[in-house]
């Protein structure tokens, strides 16, 4: 009989961040199919009570909270503290995470502690006939492994985006306390802040439908033998505030600020998508002057239509990687777009 825990830490204004409530919708299908199964929520930070009546409906039948402002940062020591207690308490045999940076980095000792097994970058759990399967990719996402393990506890960190969000509604919960006690030791890191790329725009939104991957065509000479970055620069810039999408780039692209050529000065290499860059989970993507190499491709990994607009009637999206490949200026194409965008619908 499996003992679910759903873990995890709140955010500094004491809500859940929504890869907890995908997190939780796992955790949920999973103890839907293991009958006898429990589920509990297991919660630190500085506050837990409101983010546990924020998702009060769910199946869960308890719930532990390890709180205090120590708790609210991320830092190996205390996050590894918190959820060490939290699974004692619960006595759980699978603890169900979503892959924040904190439990990417907290967990497998936790495991460790525990005489466990941890997993991660988990893209699905199911279970049939009560054995429990897991599945994740390698090799950059090229190939797809379903794992089961014997060991318990066994630590599953689900990855951001994977999962649809839990939409189980609010009710009072009646949270357990439990109390860690921290160390000289294990406070001793201290947290200073994040720190983000230093771009004026806002381009990378992971919540957005649509992702727009800009190649380094964008800053090649044209027709007119000129190269046109100011105007690229424009027509990707009013395309994203148009449209909310967000923006990858090739690695091409993002490389050639370093190289002294034209850039798009509002890229950096946290939109870079592909075998060394991400592979970001969008509803549909629009790749425009970017010839569509293998190695960029695998970042299309979990795109679920992809379109391209190239000059290239043989570049590597019309060889079977787009869904549909428009052979135009992209240039023209996107003035277009936005021109429609702009007067909407009729
Ligand atoms: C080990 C390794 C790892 C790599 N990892 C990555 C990775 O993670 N991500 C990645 O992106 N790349 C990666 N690469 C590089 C990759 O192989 C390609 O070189 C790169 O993606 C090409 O970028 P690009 O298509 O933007 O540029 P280019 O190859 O220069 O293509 C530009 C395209 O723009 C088109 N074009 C020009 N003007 C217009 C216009 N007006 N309208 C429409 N189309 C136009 C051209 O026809 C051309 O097809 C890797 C390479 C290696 C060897």
């Amino acid at each position: 009989m499996e003992t679910l825990l759903l873990l995890a830490h709140t955010e500094p204004d004491g809500s859940l961040d929504k890869c907890v409530r995908e997190a939780l919708h796992a955790a949920a299908q999973l103890h839907k199919s293991l009958p006898g199964s429990s589920l509990q929520i297991g919660l630190f930070g500085e506050t837990v009570q409101a983010a546990a009546n924020s998702i009060g409906a769910c199946p869960a039948t308890r719930y532990f909270g390890v709180t205090g402002r120590e708790f609210s940062l991320p830092r190996y020591a205390s996050d590894a503290a918190a959820a060490e207690a939290l699974c004692r308490a619960s006595q759980a045999s699978l603890v169900i995470a979503p892959a924040t940076s904190r439990f990417t980095r907290s967990l497998a000792g936790v495991a460790q502690r525990l005489g466990g097994r941890a997993d991660t970058h988990l893209t699905g759990i199911t279970a049939a006939d009560s054995k429990v399967k897991v599945s994740r990719w390698y090799y950059r996402q090229r190939m797809e492994a379903i794992l089961e393990s014997s060991r318990r506890p066994w630590f599953l960190l689900v990855d951001p985006g994977s999962q649809p969000a839990c939409e189980c509604g609010g009710r009072e919960a009646k949270v357990q306390e439990i109390t860690v006690t921290l160390t000289p030791q294990t406070t001793r890191t201290s947290f200073e802040g994040y720190r983000n790329p230093s771009t004026s725009v806002q381009t990378l939104r992971p919540d957005a439908q649509l992702l727009l991957v800009a190649g380094a065509g964008w800053t090649k000479k044209q027709a007119d033998g000129q190269a046109h970055a100011a105007d690229a620069e424009r027509l990707i810039l009013d395309f994203l505030k148009l449209s909310r999408a967000s923006l990858g780039s090739s690695k091409s692209l993002v490389d050639q600020s370093g190289e002294g050529q034209a850039v798009l000065s509002f890229l950096s290499h946290l939109n870079q998508i592909g075998q060394t860059g991400s592979t970001p989970r969008h509803a549909k993507g629009l790749s425009t002057c970017c010839h569509g190499e293998e190695p960029h491709t695998v970042g299309w990994r979990f795109i679920t239509e992809r379109r391209a607009i190239s000059l290239d009637p043989n570049c590597g999206w019309a060889r079977g990687k787009a869904d549909v490949l428009y052979v135009a200026d992209a240039f023209k194409v996107m003035a277009e777009v936005n021109r429609l965008l702009v007067i909407g619908p009729g």
